[in-house]
């Protein structure tokens, strides 16, 4: 008997400091088939390792036998990261080796860059897009944004419609390369008008004097790549598929000619030259917001202020069959917390579990009452919201 081939399908990602955003998009009808937000643990590593590291320090410091020195032998592998990007990187790499479980995925994107600075400086290198100027347009403003730090180079003003503003003039000769251009709010950009900047802050010399200093200076970052995007583009090549890059002035390209929102996402559903000019499906979707939690702590007993170890030391993961961050559902038929509860469990070697629901924390349910839905797997999940409203009837 004939079986009907699914259609490949393409995952797109947007990696982000602290959420990646992910879609699945069907490269033939153009639809996005499924959308996930990836929030990373990122900040709580730090400030763990932060604590460790004080706990460490303490205990060294106390005065206790001496302890010999121990030889330098510790050195960090080439391509090293710190544990916080490392974990970022880890975490998408699990999603994308969980899809391709689930669907077939033909093809990966992923937004490498901010702005593609070889698209800025030749505008003939990428066909007629940019020879239009209208992409290019994007990249140049990303990159203008990220060099003038999103504020008004003239007031500072930061969170209002910024314009890119010519320093020198077009009208009196100035070009439109980025060592001449700056950010400037609406009101300013329209009070400076065609002036120049020598007349037009002659009245603050130091501010004039930091604005041509910095337009002259370009954008250090532009070059240094993102560290953790490259260490991800690098271990997504190695799964064999292909992979297709594209920068975040594209990104916003793609989204904003289709009018589409920005959510991670969406920005996730936009990467790269690959991207169906007329995106479907995209309204009906609602994104699976995915939680980095990490499994377990390995820190055998806690520790007070001063470093000491305080309360019992960390009993069994395991307590009838259920682990911590299982999720669960309890048709509890006797005693005070008789009732129905589904939620997630914190296990007590006494069975006695506590469960927090959308409701609140229920403790003291038993594990014969508990079902397991779920096993924990390092991930908290939620639904999130459309990206838009539904169009109106
Ligand atoms: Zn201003």
């Amino acid at each position: 008997m004939e079986q009907a081939a699914p259609e490949p399908l393409r995952l797109k990602i947007d990696p982000g400091s602290h959420t990646t955003g992910l879609a699945l998009v069907e490269e033939t009808s153009g639809k996005v088939v499924w959308a996930g937000e990836l929030t990373h643990q990122g900040e709580a590593i730090v400030e763990r390792l932060r604590k460790r590291r004080a706990v460490r320090r303490s205990r060294r410091q106390r005065h206790t036998r001496y302890r010999q020195a121990r030889y330098d032998n510790r050195h960090r592998k080439d391509g090293w990261l710190p544990p916080s990007l490392r974990s970022r990187v880890q975490n998408v790499l699990t999603w994308v080796q969980r899809l391709r479980r689930l669907c077939p995925i033909a093809a990966l994107s992923l937004e490498l860059v901010r702005f593609d600075t070889q698209a800025m400086q030749d505008p003939n290198i990428a066909g007629v897009m940019y020879q239009q100027g209208t992409l290019v347009g994007f990249e140049v403003k990303e990159y203008v944004l990220e060099k003038w730090g999103r504020r008004c180079a003239y007031c500072d003003a930061s969170g209002v419609p910024l314009e890119v503003e010519h320093i020198v003039p077009r009208s009196r000769g100035g070009s439109s390369r980025e060592s001449n251009l700056t950010l400037s709010c609406v009101p300013c950009n329209a009070q400076k008008g065609t002036q120049d900047i020598r007349a037009f802050l002659a009245h603050d010399p130091e501010r004039m004097a930091r604005i041509l200093a910095q337009a002259k200076t370009p954008l250090r970052d532009a070059a240094v790549m993102n560290a953790t995007r490259w260490a991800l583009y690098e271990r997504l090549v190695a799964l064999g598929l292909p992979v297709e890059v594209g920068s975040g002035g594209r990104t916003k390209y793609n989204r904003s000619r289709q009018a589409i929102p920005k959510t991670h996402w969406t920005d996730a559903a936009c990467v790269g030259a690959s991207t169906p000019e007329d995106l479907r499906n995209w309204r009906t979707i609602r994104p699976l917001l995915i939680t980095a939690t990490g499994r377990q702590c390995r820190q055998m007993r806690n520790v007070e202020k001063h470093g000491f170890p305080c309360g019992k030391p960390k009993g069994p993961s395991r307590s009838h069959g259920f682990r911590t961050g299982d999720m669960v559902r309890a048709v509890v038929t006797k005693g005070v917390q008789r009732g129905t509860y589904l939620g997630r469990v914190a296990i007590k070697s006494d069975g006695y579990f506590k469960l927090t629901t959308s409701s609140g924390v229920v403790e003291g349910v038993h594990a014969r009452y508990c079902r397991a839905l779920h096993r924990g797997d390092g991930y908290g999940y939620a639904l999130g919201s459309l990206a838009a409203l539904p169009p109106q009837v």
